[in-house]
């Protein structure tokens, strides 16, 4: 039997698509092994900034010189974006984009089983060894796009990407809690904004959303299967629904509706949401069902807090549009909602007095985290070319950073501290070596803080726990005062 193994960079949606591509391999009879001796090490890559490409050829070079006779397949936003420069890489066996993604998994099995001419020209390309095969209105097409550079160098790595995007969803295995008590669905792919600074469009193409029977049957699945808690997540969540040909308005509101009527699910989180996709009906929802069956959480990714800035990266929103959004979802879930967001740290242009309005704006809101990034300079987005004019300084990105970053702790622990001597709803988590051996079990609150528990508990339970107190790592101490009888029911499902 073979084994392979999967290595995954990046965002929740990436981590979802490189669990689908292992799910697969997996049902085909493969096992899963370590990079260091398996004979298929998928690379699922990340691109959204330049450390993140470093740090994909560094673990594929790493994985040649421990493993030489590994076949490397590389796939992920890395492999859309720069196919060629990783095909010329040692030991990498076959790149695979974005475009092609839901094909990796047929691809790299045809690969290991020497079938991979086969599998090439099942889609559409072919390359017999030294004989290219493939006919020029392909690549006239566009269909493949370093073709000739694949057709010339016959002993390079195999490409499969294309700017169409045709086979780009990657629809998962049936979610269960297993190695992830409360794993991701990813229910939608891709982004049609154009944010200058991102390379997602390029890398993922446009929006698709997974139909809703889909997404109704994913989450009766998980139920079933004993899950409590699900996290519906893709790269613009809130965009879900408005690529779906179908009758009646197809809207995330409505979909999470359809979820809390036609399933049991105990309860939903939902990831990174675009500060103008929280609707009237979204936050309406989170009135609605807040702190019961929809987590009391809500990531708006922020960017900047200045108007010139924001204007700058194409966002569609004004910093006093985010704070509306932000005093809506407060209202709608009250003080204990845990409000997140990103932000970008010396974008091109970046005055002192721009980054004092984003420092100003982080102050004023009730963030109980802070995602921090400094901006990178991503090849063929605006962003590079507003970076080559007017780049801010490697000093000041650094001071920038330190500020926002000391300022983060101290709204994470003034969020946190609030809970203290409260209770609050929990999952339990897989508990790490180091905390079991304290005699205590890791677990999530409902609205996103991370708690350690006094005791043993096995992993995906549902409890109320007091809060006890916050330790020095900025972590809450806790102790079950109960165990929760979430009950909901289903009506009946025909999808
Ligand atoms: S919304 Fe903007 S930052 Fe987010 S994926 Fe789309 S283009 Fe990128």
């Amino acid at each position: 039997m073979l084994s392979y193994s999967v290595e995954n960079f990046g965002c929740r949606a990436a981590r979802a698509d490189g669990e689908a591509v292992s799910d697969r391999l997996r049902a085909a009879g493969l096992y899963e092994g370590e990079p260091s001796a398996a004979e298929v090490v998928v690379v699922n890559t990340c691109s959204v900034t330049a450390e993140a490409d470093r740090a994909a050829r560094a673990f594929i070079r790493r994985t040649h010189r421990l493993n030489p006779a590994a076949r490397i397949v590389v796939t992920g936003c890395y492999a859309q974006r720069a196919p060629e420069e990783l095909a010329a890489l040692d030991g990498v066996a076959a790149v695979v984009g974005n475009s092609h993604k839901a094909l990796a998994p047929e691809i790299i099995l045809g690969l290991v089983q020497g079938r991979t001419d086969e599998t090439l020209k099942g889609h559409g390309f072919s390359r017999a060894a030294g004989a290219p095969e493939t006919d020029a209105a392909l690549a006239a097409e566009g269909k493949l796009v370093n073709l000739e550079s694949l057709l010339s160098s016959p002993a390079q790595a195999p490409i499969w990407a294309d700017d169409r995007f045709a086979h780009s969803f990657l629809e998962e295995a049936q979610v269960v809690p297993g190695v992830q008590t409360r794993p991701n669905l990813k229910i939608q792919e891709g982004c049609g904004n154009r944010c200058t600074f991102c390379v997602i469009p390029q890398t993922r193409g446009p929006s698709k959303s997974l139909p809703a029977a889909s997404v109704l049957r994913q989450v009766e699945g998980f139920v079933a299967a004993g899950g409590n808690e699900l996290v519906l997540s893709g790269i613009n969540l809130g965009r879900w629904g408005r690529d779906l040909e179908c009758t009646g308005r197809q809207t995330l509101a409505v979909l999470v509706r359809e979820i809390f009527t036609r399933t049991s699910l105990n309860r939903l989180r939902l990831s990174s949401i675009e500060p103008m996709d929280w609707d009237a009906e979204l936050i309406g929802l989170m009135a609605e069902f807040g702190g019961t069956r929809l987590a009391r959480h809500a990531h708006l990714p922020l960017q900047s807090g200045s108007d010139a800035v924001l204007r700058r990266m194409h966002r569609r929103y004004r910093p006093w549009h985010y704070i509306e959004k932000v005093k809506a979802l407060v209202q709608a879930g009250g003080a204990e909602l845990t409000l997140g967001a990103d932000v970008m740290v010396g974008f091109p242009g970046e005055s002192e007095a721009e980054f004092e309005e984003t420092m100003a704006l982080v102050r004023a809101l009730p963030f109980g985290y802070l995602h921090l990034f400094p901006f990178s300079p991503r090849p063929a987005t605006p962003g590079w070319e507003l970076h080559v004019a007017r780049p801010v300084p490697a000093e000041a990105v650094a001071k920038r950073m330190a500020a926002l970053r000391a300022l983060a702790v101290e709204k994470s622990n003034t969020h946190r501290g609030c809970f203290v001597g409260r209770e609050l709803e929990a999952i339990t988590l897989h508990t790490t070596g180091e905390l079991e051996a304290r005699g205590r079990s890791a677990a999530l609150t409902e609205n996103f803080l991370p708690v350690e528990l006094e005791g043993r508990l096995e992993a995906n339970r549902l409890v109320r726990v007091r809060v006890t107190g916050l330790n020095a790592e900025g972590t809450l101490e806790a102790a079950m005062t109960d165990a929760v009888q979430a009950q909901y029911a289903a009506t009946a499902i025909s999808v």
